[in-house]
């Protein structure tokens, strides 16, 4: 459990996102200190960390700027960092309060990761509806190229970089990285095959390492703790701290920050226990694109080994969590119906099944459904697992499939009532 914060320790200061005050708590010291490293130097920190995706994946960040920073013969200006900052997980509420709270540490490890991975610009894609985080973030960019930390010769270490604020157009398909990628390059967003990866193959085709916020945000603090103070917190294959971002029914929703592998037990814990003094029914370990479990799991380690071992995965650590009176079947219905309406159409198993999901849970919600149907629910949810052009399609078949194994007897039961049983119940996924 969290005994000092990391990633939220300036959240609730005075004005934090402020250059000044970003200044006077160690602000910009981790930029100062890896301009003293060499690139390969720093990379090799990073490694060493092992400092993993926080976008969900969790791939080791180290290797991914490895990767980047390898081409031999590629000039400076033709590597890219790209800076997802499109979050739009349902239940996701991390990078949005990071950038809002504390900007800079966000832009400290971009310039520090640009400077790792020789490149000489990046990119901060932001969800287009996040007004207000694009404010945030574009004052930011200003105040540190106005103290010296961005633009040229940057503290005198002969090092230049640019950053680039882009605003998306509220697209969940933009966040993943191709797709947005394609869509930053002024085309309509819809992911690339994989591979090639941006890491050789990225923005205008050069090596591009995409990046989320959180991953980001965290590099100062190895640059100034160390990597040895940053594998303390948490398990060794996945170590450091986490936002999770706790909502439904829970006394106090929000971001809570602990260390990697934290238990939904622990984090309730934090958020003052169940809302309505109802007994849990189920909760995603990291968005709706991770299967569901249910109160049987409250003490798995909410870290990328752990939830993986269990049969989910860490995702984007939003967990959203349901109790004894919320339906099942409708919280399923209203994310297929997300997953339905973002689908981006560019391949058939996504597009089609994520179609014939939406046709099902009308009937199952609204009367009609039949036993086949929830056979056919699962056929589908085979039909689009590994075989969808990117993870959109995979995310949409979790919840699905994740409530059948839990909950079959839900199912049924809306098909023996012609109907969702639970007369005039809401789910906390859609009123
Ligand atoms: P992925 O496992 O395919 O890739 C993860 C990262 O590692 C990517 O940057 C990829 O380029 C890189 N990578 C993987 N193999 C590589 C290789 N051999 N060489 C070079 N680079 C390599 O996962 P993904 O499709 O990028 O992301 C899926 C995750 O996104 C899910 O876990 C989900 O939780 C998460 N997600 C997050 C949000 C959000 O709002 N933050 C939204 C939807 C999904």
């Amino acid at each position: 459990m969290p005994l000092a914060p990391v990633l939220t320790k300036r959240f609730g200061t005075d004005q934090p996102w402020k250059i000044e005050n970003y200044e006077r708590l160690d602000g910009y010291a981790g930029l100062r200190k890896a301009l003293t490293m060499t690139p390969d130097d720093l990379i090799g920190l990073v490694k060493d960390a092992n400092l993993r995706g926080r976008g969900g994946a969790g791939f080791p960040t180290g290797m991914k700027w490895s990767f980047v920073a390898e081409p031999k013969g590629v000039p400076r200006g033709d590597r890219y960092v790209v800076v997802n900052a499109d979050e739009g997980e349902p239940g996701t509420c991390r990078d949005m309060p990071l950038m809002m709270n504390d900007p800079h540490s966000m832009v400290e490890g971009i310039i520090i990761s640009c400077f790792a991975i020789r490149a000489a610009r990046a990119f901060i894609y932001i969800r287009g509806e996040a007004v207000h985080a694009i404010r945030r973030v574009t004052a930011a960019v200003e105040q540190a190229r106005a103290r010296g930390y961005l633009g040229t010769d940057i503290l005198g270490s002969g090092f230049d970089c640019e950053i680039t604020v882009h605003a998306g157009a509220g697209a969940y398909i933009c966040g993943e990285e191709t797709a947005l990628l394609d869509s930053l390059e002024g085309r309509r967003g819809q992911p690339r095959l994989k591979p090639p990866f941006p890491a050789t193959n990225g923005l205008y085709q050069k090596p591009t390492t995409v990046n989320n916020v959180g991953t980001l945000a965290s590099v100062p603090y190895i640059v100034l703790g160390g990597s040895d103070w940053f594998k303390k917190m948490g398990p060794e294959g996945s170590p450091g701290p986490c936002i999770y971002s706790l909502s439904g029914r829970v006394k106090n929703p929000g971001q809570y920050e602990a260390p990697m592998g934290t238990t939904l037990r622990e984090l309730l814990e934090l958020a003052g226990g169940m809302s309505r003094g109802k007994e849990l029914k189920f909760w995603t370990p990291g968005g709706s694109s991770t299967p569901m479990f249910t109160a049987e799991q409250l003490d798995i380690p909410l870290d990328f080994d752990a939830a993986v071992k269990a049969g989910s995965m860490n995702g984007t650590s939003a967990v959203m969590i349901f109790d004894e009176d919320d339906c099942v079947v409708r919280a399923v219905q209203k994310w297929s119906d997300f997953y339905a309406h973002e689908s981006c159409g560019k391949c058939t198993p996504c597009r089609e099944g994520t179609y014939w999901y939406v046709a099902i849970f009308d009937r199952l919600e609204h009367g009609g459904g039949t036993i086949e149907d929830v056979e056919t629910l699962l056929d589908l949810s085979d039909n689009i697992l590994g075989r969808a052009f990117c993870a959109l399609g995979d995310g949409a078949t979790s919840p699905v499939m994740s409530s059948i194994k839990y909950f079959r007897e839900e199912y049924l039961a809306h098909v023996e009532h012609n109907g969702c049983p639970h007369a005039g119940a809401r789910t906390l996924a859609g009123a």
